[in-house]
């Protein structure tokens, strides 16, 4: 074939070699600049209509895409480019575009500058605003939480909620109130979901109450109060339950406590060990012995005192010891188990 306007041999399109194509039709119109909008508050970055959270060098060839389309009769377009860096809002760009039509594959390169708008996202906006649906409650069965609950509750769901951001999630407020928490949630789902998820991890039971907050659209709204109750107790409190003194083992979901004299360990929905009264108990790591009579003893290191060892198949040797004023046991966990 030869081409019409320069009169070549070779392959043609439209009557055209590649050269004189080239010349007639671009694969884009190069842009001056390409602008993106960018979240001064988390970075998130707006491509299309929705604001992402990614990284920028993923999201470039994203951006260019969406505001470079290619031209006709070319349909399809991938970018190539490289990006440098101005200062902290712009960025040049060098691309390459390479549009296919049939059989040509035509490469046309241009240089535009990234502008990085700073602007506030959706969920940072209404985060500012105080906006809030849901509020997670915190709170301990009958006691104030510790201060390394309070700690490690609000470490935890913070991260929960960093991890939901993408959706849209967000904590706009935080009370240290009561001896508990409160947390003002972007939506009841996620109240709740934190509900759940607080009590699996530290124990305890949630109850939920909606109550109406007004209406919309003929819709009304709610605001739901997620409420978890902290176990009345630690890993490695001692408490009376039904008669039997029995130290905690563990509180995540269900509260595991092992009866001190047999040694048995049961598990318990934390409601039902709401009568359980916690025992003033000291632990220590003490060597048992036999004494003449044949029984297990221990010596509290500090005052020297003597009681029998109550834990059935207690046996000689180096032990933790759970000491009350009446009896002493042996502990099945860690000496650094204990208190929080
Ligand atoms: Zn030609
Ligand atoms: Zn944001």
């Amino acid at each position: 074939m030869f081409c019409v306007e320069c009169g070549r041999d070779g392959p043609t399109t439209d009557g055209l070699c590649a050269t004189c194509f080239a010349t007639r039709h671009r694969v884009v119109r190069p842009p001056d600049h390409v602008d993106a909008a960018r979240c001064r508050s988390c970075g998130a970055i707006r491509i299309g209509n929705a604001w992402t959270h990614v990284d920028l060098k993923e999201a470039i060839p994203l951006l260019i895409r969406e505001a470079v389309p290619p031209l006709a009769p070319f349909k399809e377009v991938r970018f190539l480019h490289a990006a440098r860096e101005e200062d902290a809002n712009n960025l040049s760009l060098d691309v390459t575009a390479v549009g296919r039509y049939g059989e040509l594959e035509q490469a046309d390169r241009f240089r535009a500058r990234l502008r990085l708008k700073p602007s506030l996202c959706e969920t940072c906006t209404k985060q500012k605003s105080r906006y809030f649906q849901g509020i997670l409650q915190v709170r301990g069965e009958g006691r104030e939480l510790t201060p390394k609950e309070v700690r490690t509750v609000r470490t935890f769901v913070q991260a929960r909620v960093d991890r939901a951001r993408g959706a849209g999630e967000f904590v706009s407020r935080l009370d240290e109130i009561d001896g508990g928490l409160d947390f003002y949630v972007s939506t009841n789902a996620l109240g709740k979901v934190l509900a759940r998820e607080v009590a699996g991890t530290f124990g305890g039971a949630v109850t939920t109450s909606p109550k109406l907050f007004g209406q919309r659209g003929g819709k009304e709204i709610y605001r739901v109060t997620s409420l978890v109750r902290l176990p009345p107790f630690q890993v490695g409190d001692v408490v009376r339950h039904k008669h039997a003194v029995s130290e905690v083992l563990r509180v995540a979901g269900f509260v595991t406590i092992r009866d001190l004299a047999s040694g048995e360990a049961r598990r318990f929905k934390a409601r039902d060990l709401r009568g359980a009264r916690r025992v003033e108990a000291e632990r220590f790591e003490a060597t048992l012995e036999r004494s003449e009579s044949g029984e297990i003893v221990a010596d509290h290191p500090e005052t020297g005192r003597t009681q029998s060892v109550s834990t059935r198949d207690a046996a000689p040797g180096r032990a933790v010891v759970v000491w009350t004023d009446d009896a002493a046991y042996v502990s099945a966990l860690p000496m650094d188990a204990s208190k929080a």
